[in-house]
Parts: C-alpha cells; sequence; structure tokens
C-alpha cells in the first residue's frame, strides 16, 4: 500500500459507546487525550440547526437535541432493517431510523433545517474521522493509517461496512483486528517470558460480549476459540434499568413516559450512572427534576435488584464462555488466566458469576477495560508499518473466524465451506455439479452460521456460474473457493474445469452494503461536511474574537485609570462604535467570516488610536 510509513500509524478501538485511540511512541503505547481531556471519546454525533458535533460535545447536549443525536451506529453497521435486532432498538432509540434501498436501515435527521438519511458507515465514519483529529493533534502531522477494531464475533457485512467507514473517512485501514484479540496483545506484550499459556478474554462492553480464547506463546497470539453475541451489553443493562422504572413511575404517578423521547433519554442517562455506581456501592437513588409533566422522579435501587433485572443477560454472557472453551476442546481447568476487559466487565455480579464459573478462580484485572483494546490495536499498527521495538516486531496474530460459511446445497441445506474457529486468513475449496441434464447456468447463494438450513442462517450475497457448457446432470466439476483476508473479509471465486473453461467470480457487493458509487457520494459527502464544519468553526471563531476585542475594549472605557486618561470625544466615539457592534452582534441570525473580521477592522480601526495616544503620553 503506497504511503504507509510515511507517516504514524494509529490504533482506533471504534466502541458502541465510546471510542479510544492510541500510538505507538517513544517505546511505548500513548492512549491520545481528546480536546476534553478526555482518554474515551463518546461514539456520538449530532446534528443541529448550524453545525455538526462529535464526540463529547454531541453526547453533552443530547437532552436538548435527542431526536437528532445519534449513537450506537454500531448496533446497526452491516445489518438489515428487518433484522429484529435492529427492530427491537429502534424501540429504545430517541432517533428515526427509517428503511432505505436493498433493506437498509437509514437514520434520520434534522440538519441545518433540512432533512438528511444516513447510513451506519457514514455516522461511524464521522467517529473515526474525529479520532483521527484527536490523534493528529497529538501528533502533530497528517495520520491516513489506521488499525480499527471490531467484536471478533462480527460477521462479514458488519467488517465489511466498517471497513468501508474507514474508506469514507479517508482512512487507509491496514487491517481490521479483533477487540479481544488485541485486549490479549495489552495483557500479553510485556509477558515474552512466561511460557506458553492459556487465556481467556472476557469482553463486556457497552454493545456487545466477546469471548476469546487464546494461547499465547513468545509473542504469538494463537486464537483457539471465538464466541460472542454483538447484541449484548450495558446498554441492555440500561435498557432494563429504564424499564424497570417506567413502571415504577406508572405506578407511583399513573402516567406512561415511554412514548416520550426526552424523558426516556433524562432517565437513561440517570440509570447509566446509577449503574456504574452499583459497582462500587451496594444502593443507590435515581433523581430526575421534572421528569415529566413537571414531576420530579426520585427512585430507590439497589445492587440485588440491578442484578435481578439482567439475571439472564449476565448468564448468557458466561454461557459464550462454555462455548468458546467447547469449541476450543479445553477444559476451564487449563486456562490460566481469566482477563477481564470492558467497561461492564467492572459489575460485581458478572465478575462473581465468572469467577464462580472458574471455580473460584482470581480473575485478572491487570490491564485498563477502557484502553486496553486501543492499546492492542496501536501495537498492531505500528508492527505493520514496521515501527516499534523488537517485541512489537515479534508479534504474531493467529486469529479465526467466528462463523461458518458456505453455500446453500440441494433442499437448502447448508453445505460449509469454511468451518467457524478455522484460522484466517485462510483459502478452503468445496466441489460441486449440476442438479439437472443440460443446465448452463448455476446459482450459488453464500450464508453463514451454524444451522443445518440455511433459511435460519445468514444470507451474504450470490453468484451465477454461467455459462456451463450443456451436459448430463452430475457430469459438471464446479470447484467454489472461499477465502477470507486477515481483516476477516469473505471473497469467493467458482471454475468449471471439465471443459478446461475457468469462470471466477467474486462477491464484491452484498446487497445492503453500498455500491463503489454509493461508497464515493458518502465519501464526497463527509468532505462536503467537513468543509462546512470548518468554515462553521471558522465563523464562530471570528465573532469570538469580534466579541473579545468589543467587550476588551468596553472594559478598557470603563476602567477607572486608563478610561479617566481618555478624552471625552475620543471615548464617546469608541463606546458608540463598541454599542454598535455590539447592538448588530446581537440582531445578527447568519454572517460570513468576512463579516466579522470586517466588523473587527473597523472596530480596531476606531478604537486602537485613541488607546495609543493615551500610552503614548504615559
Ligand atoms: P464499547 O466498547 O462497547 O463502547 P466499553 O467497553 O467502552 O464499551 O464499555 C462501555 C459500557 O461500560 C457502558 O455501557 C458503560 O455504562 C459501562 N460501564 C462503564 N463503567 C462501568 C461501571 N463502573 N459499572 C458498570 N458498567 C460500567
Ligand atoms: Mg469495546
Amino acid at each position: 500500500m503506497a504511503g504507509e510509513g510515511e507517516w504514524p500509524a494509529i490504533g482506533i478501538d471504534l466502541g458502541t459507546t465510546y471510542s479510544c485511540v492510541a500510538v505507538w511512541q517513544n517505546d511505548r503505547v500513548e492512549i491520545i487525550v481528546n480536546d476534553q481531556g478526555n482518554r474515551t471519546t463518546p461514539s456520538y454525533v449530532a446534528f443541529t440547526d448550524k453545525e455538526r458535533l462529535v464526540g463529547d460535545a454531541a453526547k453533552n447536549q443530547v437532552a436538548r437535541n435527542p431526536t437528532n443525536s445519534i449513537f450506537d451506529a454500531k448496533r446497526l453497521i452491516g445489518r438489515r432493517f428487518s433484522d429484529s435486532l435492529v427492530q427491537n432498538d429502534i424501540n429504545f432509540w430517541p432517533f428515526k431510523v427509517i428503511e432505505g434501498h436493498a433493506d437498509k436501515p437509514m437514520i434520520m435527521v434534522t440538519y441545518k433545517d433540512e432533512e438528511k438519511h444516513f447510513a451506519a458507515e457514514e455516522i461511524s465514519s464521522m467517529v473515526l474521522k474525529k479520532m483521527r483529529e484527536i490523534a493528529e493533534a497529538y501528533l502533530g502531522t497528517i495520520v491516513k493509517n489506521i488499525v480499527v477494531t471490531v467484536p471478533a464475533y462480527f460477521n462479514d457485512s458488519q467488517r465489511k461496512a466498517t471497513k468501508d467507514a474507514g474508506g469514507i473517512a479517508g482512512l487507509n485501514v491496514m487491517r481490521i483486528i479483533n477487540e479481544p484479540t488485541a485486549a490479549a496483545i495489552a495483557y500479553g506484550l510485556d509477558k515474552a517470558n512466561i511460557g506458553r499459556k492459556n487465556v481467556l478474554i472476557f469482553d463486556l462492553g457497552g454493545g456487545t460480549t466477546d469471548v476469546s480464547l487464546l494461547t499465547i506463546d513468545d509473542g504469538t497470539f494463537e486464537v483457539k476459540a471465538v464466541a460472542g453475541d454483538t447484541h449484548l451489553g450495558g446498554e441492555d443493562f440500561d435498557n432494563r434499568m429504564v424499564k424497570h422504572f417506567v413502571e415504577i413511575f406508572k405506578r407511583q404517578h399513573k402516567e406512561d413516559i415511554s412514548g416520550n423521547a426526552k424523558a426516556l433519554r433524562r432517565l437513561r442517562t440517570a440509570c447509566e450512572r446509577a449503574k456504574r455506581i452499583l459497582s462500587s456501592a451496594t444502593e443507590t437513588t435515581i433523581e430526575v427534576d421534572s421528569l415529566y409533566k413537571g414531576i420530579d422522579f426520585s427512585s430507590c435501587i439497589t445492587r440485588a435488584r440491578f442484578a435481578e433485572l439482567n439475571m439472564d443477560l449476565f448468564k448468557k454472557s458466561i454461557e459464550l464462555v462454555e462455548k468458546s472453551l467447547i469449541d476450543a476442546k479445553m477444559d476451564k481447568r487449563g486456562v490460566h488466566d481469566v482477563v477481564l476487559t470492558g467497561g461492564s466487565s467492572r459489575i460485581p455480579k458478572v465478575q462473581q458469576l465468572l469467577q464462580d464459573f472458574f471455580d473460584g478462580k482470581q480473575l485478572n484485572m491487570s490491564i485498563n477495560p477502557d484502553e486496553a483494546v486501543a492499546y492492542g490495536a496501536a501495537v498492531q499498527a505500528a508492527n505493520l508499518v514496521g515501527m516499534g521495538n523488537e517485541k512489537v516486531q515479534h508479534i504474531v496474530l493467529l486469529d479465526v473466524t467466528p462463523l461458518s460459511l458456505g453455500v446453500s446445497a440441494d433442499g437448502g441445506w447448508m453445505s460449509v465451506v469454511i468451518p467457524r474457529n478455522t484460522i484466517i486468513p485462510t483459502k478452503m475449496e468445496e466441489n460441486y455439479t449440476t442438479r439437472f441434464d443440460n443446465q448452463t447456468s448455476v446459482l450459488f447463494p453464500v450464508y453463514e452460521g451454524e444451522r443445518v438450513k440455511v433459511v435460519d442462517n445468514n444470507w451474504l450475497g450470490e453468484f451465477r456460474l454461467s455459462p456451463i457448457p450443456a451436459a448430463p446432470k452430475g457430469a459438471a466439476d464446479i470447484k467454489v473457493c472461499f477465502e477470507i483476508d486477515a481483516n476477516g473479509i469473505l471473497s469467493v471465486s467458482a471454475v468449471e474445469k471439465t471443459t478446461g473453461v475457468s469462470y471466477k467470480i467474486t462477491i464484491t457487493n452484498y446487497k445492503a452494503s453500498p455500491s463503489t458509487e454509493e461508497i464515493h457520494r458518502m465519501v464526497e459527502d463527509a468532505e462536503k461536511y467537513e468543509v462546512e464544519d470548518d468554515e462553521h468553526r471558522k465563523k464562530v471563531r471570528a465573532k469570538e474574537a469580534l466579541e473579545n476585542y468589543a467587550y476588551k475594549m468596553r472594559s478598557i472605557v470603563n476602567d477607572k485609570e486608563i478610561g479617566d486618561k481618555l478624552d471625552a470625544p475620543g471615548k464617546e466615539k469608541i463606546e458608540a462604535a463598541i454599542k454598535h457592534v455590539i447592538h448588530w452582534l446581537d440582531g445578527i441570525q447568519h454572517a460570513d467570516v468576512d463579516e466579522f473580521e470586517d466588523k473587527l477592522i473597523g472596530l480596531e480601526l476606531i478604537c486602537n488610536p485613541i488607546i495609543a495616544k493615551i500610552s503614548r503620553q504615559e
């Protein structure tokens, strides 16, 4: 890839709720703080009548602007609108999601008084861009090369859509790696001399649960099995608590707040805070002033009650641990370390269930649950561009594919080509033939999943091999080849061999994933929004400069010592000019950068000579 190595490469943990960016520098990983001084940035994008906000600024205004503040894009990315999980989420989101072309979910917002529709990958691209800006501000250079992490259990279309998000942001996604594998790097990088160890990474985040079982041996990270749920995390726990309090509110006040986006948003914020508190305290109180129809809401919740509300979900996360062990054919006593990561892994009940499952084994909390994934991504980024020390260069990642991939065979059975938990990159082949005499084409629908009938699995796309020479059924010799690259992304090809003629087909487009032209359009839009953001920022700065100057002059004029030295006409002239400018500022709706700058120059031309006169007198 051109350009790699010229610029630093960064690692980005693109989380459902928070994102984190890191870089290898001065012989170690640096977690980069954002403009607010925070080490993680909310994965939020908000649209107002004036501007677009990303990160903390977007999250901070969410109560005022719930329908145009977008979060959870990762829960939508690579999914179909009709997906039951998407449908369920829509009920909880204050923003609107509509059905777009080919069953693609589109997020609908009002931006600068206009209705706009965004794909999840566009929203994610805005978050990625923000993370890149944070890195650029810190490094003082342009950043183009990134490693992005995804849940190990992300399927093919979710991975592809994440890669697209990087492309839309104008970034070069060097590699997509799995979040638990990245966390394993954070855990294992400095443990070169401890011999071969089996490590279970338990990553419970805001939107997803990911379990990876790895063998770490002198810099080689070999994933034995992954299990997960791309729809199980802290936000689901918040949802349960919100539901609980909606009921309590109903009982206390005979009012149903469930249809009110603003009230729900405020309640959710309070619930999330309470949930965090319950990780250290055993009881807390939720208080929301004027929650609905002027009613102040206050209610108590204990850690035990919170655990009870979520017990089935907590147990589900532990079942995933069990599944990964079965897949890896490993006894739980063979696990040397159980490593916790992800914000929700702080929940005491989850920790207890996990510890009980491992017969009381002490859990390993040595890595930072909010930063470990970005840490590992930064190490991998440095490795790919040939930076970093010997340890970094020594790293070998052997990851696996989370879901079986195959084609639909006779009668709608799943004919698996690549079984789940196969080490990637990989290339595997299967032979197929025709079902009818003189058949001249064969359709191959491609699926992923573990069920025996394809209808129960996830349809990825299909291709038709054509023309095949007419022959009796079963005579054709078709070889189908599945290839998964290091990012976990699949491509498929097929060859008909009997005639010596080969056909090669590669699935490049899934129905719900954007076409090349659409991506192109999104890239252009992203650039357009960037320019608009810049203009807006410049305008804000120009306005601020004018305001600051006007108020500074006013305070000088009003200052006893300096003000008294001004002659009366000079003072009046300044006061009139300031009054005029402030009046203008109060009255304007829209103004260009030029107008602000012109006003500033005008004001300076009046004030500066008069002020300069008194300094000369001194
Ligand atoms: P993601 O990577 O999916 O964005 P994170 O790993 O950043 O998720 O974790 C965010 C989740 O962790 C949120 O749901 C947040 O509420 C939850 N969380 C953070 N701190 C705590 C805590 N002390 N107790 C319980 N949950 C927490
Ligand atoms: Mg995470």
